[in-house]
């Protein structure tokens, strides 16, 4: 589903990304993991175009975003195929849950108030909140509004969800309800890259592991391939801090 080679990213002066391949494969679940600032939110954020890439070949979804200057029709077909997810909820605090969810389905899918409303209730009951419809953000707690946030991603039909730290901003007692409805998404069969400091869930959930270090892939491999018995100095560095 995504295919990347050499892939650049700089801000000015400052090299992030460092010429990063490989690929991400259909239904699969990767867990990104790595020390503040070594570019997992970038990479994340160049795989829908959020930043664009200074070098390198990038394709999601057989569409090739590598080149400076994207179509606008393109980047809309790339957003509504791929979904993001952030710490920060991002909900819009003067829509109602509803609406929250039907927005972008009338905006950017042009449907009906109708239709848009029928898949709304149909993803707020996936993610246990059918009771919520009708109130407003800020009525809900940290965990319900990241579940709120999901739902409303996936009303777009996406193929491919990314996740940057969704539960970091929680309470620890709310973290275990949005990782369940994540653990959900991967048993249907989601496309998934999660962001995460919640080993649990990269053990439990995710087919890959990748660790990043200084804009690199210092080494990936199956949860227990990386998270057990790490083979990298900076890997195990990393892993030991975590406890
Ligand atoms: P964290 O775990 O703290 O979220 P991260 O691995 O997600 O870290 P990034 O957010 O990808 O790290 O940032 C990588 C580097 O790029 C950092 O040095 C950061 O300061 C820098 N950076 C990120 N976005 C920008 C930007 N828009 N302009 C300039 N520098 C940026
Ligand atoms: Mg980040």
């Amino acid at each position: 589903a995504i295919a990347f080679e050499g892939v650049e990213k700089n801000f000015g002066s400052l090299k992030v990304l460092k010429g990063i391949s490989g690929e991400i494969y259909r239904g699969e679940v990767v867990a990104v993991i790595g020390s503040s600032g070594c570019g997992k939110s970038t990479l994340l954020r160049c795989f829908n175009r959020l930043e664009a890439i200074n070098g390198g070949r990038l394709v999601v979804n057989d569409i090739d975003i590598s080149r400076p200057n994207l179509n606008r029709n393109v980047l809309r077909q790339l957003r509504s195929q791929v979904g993001m997810v952030f710490q920060q909820f991002n909900l819009f605090p003067h829509l109602n849950v509803l609406d929250n969810l039907t927005l972008a389905q009338q905006k950017v899918l042009g449907k009906s108030k109708k239709e848009s409303a029928q898949l709304a209730a149909q993803y707020l009951e996936k993610v246990g909140l059918s009771e919520k419809a009708n109130v407003y953000p800020e009525q809900l707690s940290g965990g319900q509004k990241q579940r709120v946030a999901i739902a409303r991603s996936l009303c777009m039909n996406p193929q491919i969800m990314l996740f940057d730290e969704p539960t970091s901003a929680l309470d620890p007692e709310l973290v275990g309800e949005v990782l369940r409805v994540m653990q959900q998404l991967a048993a249907d069969g989601m496309t998934m890259i999660v962001v995460t400091h919640e080993m649990l869930f990269a053990r439990e959930v995710a087919n890959r592991v990748m660790f990043l270090h200084q804009g690199q892939i210092e080494e990936q491999g199956s949860p227990r391939e990386v998270l057990v018995s790490p083979r990298s100095d900076r890997l195990r560095t990393f892993l030991s801090r975590l406890n």
